[in-house]
């Protein structure tokens, strides 16, 4: 833990959407150990009870699903009650396709997995962008998005997963251009990471966890291994930071082990 008065983000409230586990809980315990507030917005309540047990009254909790827009209306609400102010927005909470191949979809379950993939994955960031941009206007704040090394490359998801990553990016790079020079938004795009990461209900998924199925999967990451979600953290917290990061929007920063110089 940072002592009072030296972390990087003291007096900084930031809220970040599935911040109950994985990449979400990572940014939340860093934030707050870097002497931000932080509001989260989380549908599991036993994950939801995890935060304020570990925590205290520098988290705050609003559970509700993403796809919803009155849940984002009630996480910024209560953030801004709490806590009286909001620099940083995470959207952060996501499901996988576990790589559901195109032609394994067939025309009901690209119809029902879309609805439940997209209005999570795309969906929720918007309704999440939109709720919070007044308050981010007011304290000059940022967007801050995490997307996946499938919004860069193919391969990594089904085409659900990669295309729903794909249109994050395109939601960066347009929000940006808006936005500017009043918020600045930018993206986190992290490769393989031992999460929790859940399937689609719509696919018969909703079970499956992520980090159960990863073996064998550092072979093809140049730097050998398997992240973790902490090893992301330091990055939201460098674009959460306006005095490291002032000068980046339309960035996306990927934190995947060089996926770009697999070579050929
Ligand atoms: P995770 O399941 O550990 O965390 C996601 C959190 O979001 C969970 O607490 C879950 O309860 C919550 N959530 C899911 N759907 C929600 C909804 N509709 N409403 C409210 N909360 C909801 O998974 P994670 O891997 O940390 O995923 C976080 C983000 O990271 C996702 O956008 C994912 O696509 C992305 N990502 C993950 C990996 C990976 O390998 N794990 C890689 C790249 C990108």
């Amino acid at each position: 833990m940072t002592a009072p008065g030296t972390g990087r983000l003291d007096g900084q409230v930031a809220l970040v959407t599935g911040g109950g586990s994985g990449i979400g809980r990572a940014i939340v315990d860093r934030y707050v150990a870097e002497g931000a507030r932080v509001g989260v917005l989380e549908r599991d309540s036993g994950r939801a009870a995890a935060l304020a047990r570990d925590h205290g009254d520098r988290v705050t909790v609003e559970i509700g699903d993403v796809r919803a827009p009155e849940a984002h209306a009630a996480s910024v609400t209560r953030t801004l009650d709490v806590h009286g102010r909001l620099d940083a927005y995470v959207a952060n909470a996501g499901v996988y396709d576990y790589s559901t191949r195109f032609e394994e979809l067939g025309e009901n379950r690209v119809v029902e997995g879309f609805a439940e993939l997209f209005e999570t994955n795309v969906l929720g960031y918007m309704l999440g962008a939109s709720a919070a941009l007044p308050a981010l206007r007011d304290s000059g704040g940022c967007l801050i998005f995490t997307i996946s090394s499938s919004g860069l490359y193919a391969g990594g998801g089904g085409a659900l997963y990669v295309a729903s990553k794909h249109a994050v990016v395109g939601l960066v790079r347009q929000l940006a251009h808006e936005l500017a020079p009043d918020v600045r938004v930018n993206g986190v795009a992290p490769g393989a990471t031992l999460t929790a990461l859940g399937g689609l209900a719509a696919l018969g998924a909703a079970d499956r966890r992520l980090d159960a199925e990863l073996d064998g999967i550092d072979r093809h990451i140049p730097l050998g291994f398997v992240s973790d979600p902490a090893d992301h953290a330091g990055l939201y917290v460098l674009l959460a930071d306006p005095r490291d990061s002032r000068f980046m929007t339309g960035a996306i920063l990927p934190s995947d082990g060089g996926l770009e110089v697999r070579g050929a």
